[in-house]
């Protein structure tokens, strides 16, 4: 990889994300080798591929090279690399374009979709986990429409006009509420030809409420945000399978849609080397004791969605979001350096800030340890917040200019379908005798 040796201890970070990109910062200026690897050469802000996926933002807003966050810090390296396999016994990993040893390692690889192992649904639904998939989402959207208008089978165009979105976390909640709201404003106009009022959203949640990690009353505030826009909200409902147009569910509930999205869990991503029982808990989570330190192997961490820290307080772990991984990030920086200087490592305590979800223009549920707010207040919270943590002043005027104009215009002009996504359209244009037609 053409890395200099140096006499600095080597401290291999391994994930770009929230807290790789937290880690390095507090790394920077201190007597350390710092080698940041990640598959892509940008940092992506997960919290609003929503927005890419449904044409209110433009990828590159919400995406952030990396050698730019790290072009003024000494004795840092990055490479585009994709981790491979850890070797614990040599000290190295093992990546597409080559070896690496480290001294320290650190995993913040983040998480995947997690499909429980279900190879159709992973085969035909869509996944908004990267900046690619929500623009196939976005591209895919879109040609549903223009395929709806070529079909003169309403069975057909109303299977195209569908949507299902399984998951009632905050990712299936505001995937709802973009899609409700550009069936409202910006259909009709786009489509003028096409009764759009036809179009369903449907959001399928398998327990009994939505945002079910939040207050009831947000849940309950939620629900209602999503019926006024004409979201159809099936909680108690097990989705089961999608053979790419046929959604079932374990009630016997079917629904024909074009396009399913699956917002209904994540999983740690595997890493060969750390996927051994001994490392994992359940969802693909590496166990790390309070110093994020990989259980067995004490030069060896894990950070952010990838890590459980398991304790009487958290059995299953942190929840996997942004500021868990911020503050580990933050906090293992501060862990090595104390340990570079021989003092003792202290254990990572988590504070949470709380957590918000929007629903759309003027609605949001917003739960902070002391306050608890709905509506046009927490919507203005929610836009401020996420823009404070967007990285990059080019980024934050982009999305912020975006979001004022979207406001003023009712407005979503980055639906384009720039990069085709090639979906098989032939069950969608089987003729039906059964149905009369219109
Ligand atoms: C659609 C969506 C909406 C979300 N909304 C919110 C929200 O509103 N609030 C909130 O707090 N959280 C939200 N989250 C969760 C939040 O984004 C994650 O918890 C957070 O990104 C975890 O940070 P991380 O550093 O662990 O991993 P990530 O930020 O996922 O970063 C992991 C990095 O590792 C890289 N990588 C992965 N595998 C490899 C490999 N093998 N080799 C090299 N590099 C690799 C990836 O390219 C990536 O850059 C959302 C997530 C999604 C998907």
């Amino acid at each position: 990889m053409n890395i200099p040796k140096s006499s600095f201890p080597r401290v291999v970070i391994v994930g770009g994300g929230f807290g790789g990109v937290a880690l390095a910062k507090e790394l920077s200026g201190k007597e350390v080798q710092v080698v940041l690897l990640d598959k892509n050469n940008y940092h992506t802000f997960q919290p609003l591929l929503y927005q890419v996926s449904t044409g209110g933002l433009e990828p590159d807003s919400i995406a952030y090279p990396i050698r730019k966050i790290l072009q003024d810090y000494k004795n840092f390296f990055f490479r585009m690399a994709e981790l491979q396999q850890v070797v614990r016994e040599q000290k190295i990993v093992v990546t597409n374009i080559g070896e690496l040893s480290y001294d320290h390692l650190v995993i913040a690889v983040g998480s995947e979709t997690n499909f429980f192992g279900n190879i159709e649904i992973e085969k035909n639904g869509m996944a908004m986990k990267s900046i690619p998939q929500s623009l196939n989402l976005r591209s895919m959207i879109l040609e549903n429409f223009e395929q709806a208008l070529l079909t003169d089978n309403l069975h057909e165009r109303d299977a195209l006009m569908n949507f299902v979105i399984v998951g009632g976390g905050p990712t299936g909640v505001e995937l709802a509420g973009a899609l409700a709201e550009i069936k409202k404003g910006i259909l009709p106009k786009d489509y003028p030809d096409l009764d759009t009022r036809r179009a369903q959203i449907n959001l399928i949640q398998s327990g009994d409420r939505i945002l079910k990690e939040m207050s009831e009353k947000a849940s309950e505030k939620a629900e209602d945000f999503l019926e006024s826009l004409g979201v159809q909200i099936w909680k108690n409902t097990r989705v089961t399978d999608y053979d790419g147009k046929k959604v079932s569910t374990k009630t016997k509930l079917e629904f024909e849609a074009a396009t399913l999205v699956w917002a209904a869990g994540v999983k740690g991503v595997s890493i060969k080397g750390l996927d051994a029982e001994n490392f994992l808990v359940p969802g693909n989570r590496i166990k790390v004791n309070e110093f994020n330190q990989v259980v067995g192997d004490s030069n060896i961490y894990a950070i952010g969605d990838i890590a459980c820290i398991q304790s009487d307080t958290t059995p299953y772990g942190h929840p996997m979001m942004a500021q868990p991984a911020i503050q580990q990030g933050t906090h293992l920086g501060e862990n090595l350096v104390r340990l570079f200087d021989n003092k003792a490592m202290q254990p990572f305590k988590y504070k949470d800030k709380g957590s918000m979800a929007t629903v759309g223009r003027n609605k949001a549920v917003v739960d902070l340890k002391k306050y608890r707010f709905q509506g046009v207040f927490a919507w203005f919270v929610w836009m401020f917040v996420h823009l404070f943590f967007l990285i990059g002043f080019r980024n934050r005027m982009v999305v912020f200019i975006n979001w004022v104009y979207n406001y003023i215009r009712f407005d979503r002009e980055a639906r384009l379908i720039i990069r085709p996504y090639q979906r098989d359209y032939s069950k969608f244009n089987e003729p039906r005798t059964s149905k009369k037609e219109v």
